[in-house]
């Protein structure tokens, strides 16, 4: 199984958690927070990924906790642990899910609706028929899709309270929000424990918690999809979402040549071949931004315009396979090419256009 660990490398001004000379400052809030705070990191590995956790605080406990949260949602969401409550629903049948849970998946199911099915969380059977969660790869046969995909749909699961049903055969799988979920629980937990400042990169799912130190926005180099050697811009952030999803991420190469991603289009159970190489959201909600950046690749570039200008709460950087870059509106003064890209230029897409 390829994958890339880092998606975003991630931008710090050096110089924001050093000492400050307060002779020479006046004595703003600002400059009192950053003598105050010391910038702690932690690498955790959880959801199948690496994360890297930074925050200005006073001491390691808001770490742990974060730590801690990010294992006790690991436990509740992952679709392999079989002491997870989504692994007991999909195995039971039913499940009476903790508030945590409950909530991703009835807003998962909505957003499913809302998409037409671009996301649908039911993907599960289709995404183990490919070997996507085992590693072990191969081409469904067309026979074997058809079958699978009467099993999927979220209009299968049902709610009575806070238990949850599905007929069998029908599986759950919250990979493709679980990690933007989890980063605003990490936020709201250091925000309510003092936190101003954080950095939160999810493997790759950056939730930016309040500013630097400073004041000044966080800094965040997004990745190009298959450029290794350039990234595409920088981001600037503050209390702020910036999810991607590419079918750089997670592929194989099968024994027909072709290259087969992880991000499946319900409509056929095969992989999305839309057009595009990469979609990063960035919002608010978390969670929004990571059903979106999942979503909207499935849809490709001209139905996902059309999706975005109809709704609100989230902005996006899409590179197609012809190496085109476009951007919403909202994004135009915070994204910023970067020096290598900057002379291909990107397309700004207006809502009213
Ligand atoms: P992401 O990286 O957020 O785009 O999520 C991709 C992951 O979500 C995959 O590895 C699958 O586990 C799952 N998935 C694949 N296709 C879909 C889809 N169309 N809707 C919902 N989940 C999906
Ligand atoms: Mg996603």
């Amino acid at each position: 199984m390829y994958k890339l660990l880092v998606i975003f490398s991630i931008l710090f001004c050096l110089t924001s958690c050093g000492a400050v000379s307060s002779s020479s400052m006046p004595p703003t809030e600002t400059t009192a927070r950053e003598t105050d705070t010391t910038k702690m990191s932690r690498t955790v590995f959880a959801m199948d990924t690496v994360s890297e956790l930074t925050v200005y605080a006073y001491d390691e406990t808001v770490l742990d906790l974060a730590e801690e949260k990010l294992a006790e949602l690991e436990k509740k969401l992952s679709v392999t642990l079989p002491e997870s409550e989504i692994y007991a629903l999909n195995h039971n049948g039913t499940a009476t899910l903790s508030k945590d849970s409950a909530t991703l998946l009835e807003s998962a199911i909505d957003i499913c609706d809302d998409t037409n099915g671009a996301l649908d969380v039911t993907i599960y059977p289709i995404v183990s028929a490919w070997g996507f969660t085992t590693g072990n790869y191969r081409i469904p046969t067309e026979t074997e899709l058809t079958e699978l995909r009467k099993n999927i749909g979220c209009e299968k699961v049902t709610r009575d309270g806070t238990t949850f049903s599905v007929p069998a055969g029908v599986e759950i799988d919250l990979g493709s929000v679980a990690k933007g979920y989890s980063g605003d629980l990490l936020s709201a937990l250091l925000t309510e424990n003092g936190v101003t400042s954080a950095l939160l990169n999810l493997g790759g799912n950056v939730q930016a918690v309040g500013t630097k130190p400073n004041g000044e926005d966080w800094k965040v180099a997004v990745r190009h999809p298959i450029d290794t050697e350039n990234y595409l811009g920088i981001l600037s952030l503050s209390d702020m979402a910036a999810i991607t999803s590419g079918g750089y991420e997670r592929y194989f190469v099968g024994e027909d040549g072709n290259t087969y991603c992880h991000i499946i289009d319900p409509e056929t159970g095969r992989p999305a071949d839309s057009g595009l190489l990469s979609v990063t959201v960035v919002g608010e909600s978390g969670l929004i931004c990571d059903a979106m950046s999942t979503a909207l690749f499935v849809m490709g570039l001209d139905t996902a315009v059309s999706y975005w200008k109809s709704h609100d709460g989230f902005d996006v950087i899409f590179v197609t396979e012809n190496g085109d870059i476009y951007v919403t509106e909202g994004l135009s003064d915070s994204f910023t090419l970067s020096e290598y890209y900057a002379p291909l230029g990107m397309t700004v897409i207006e809502r009213g256009a």
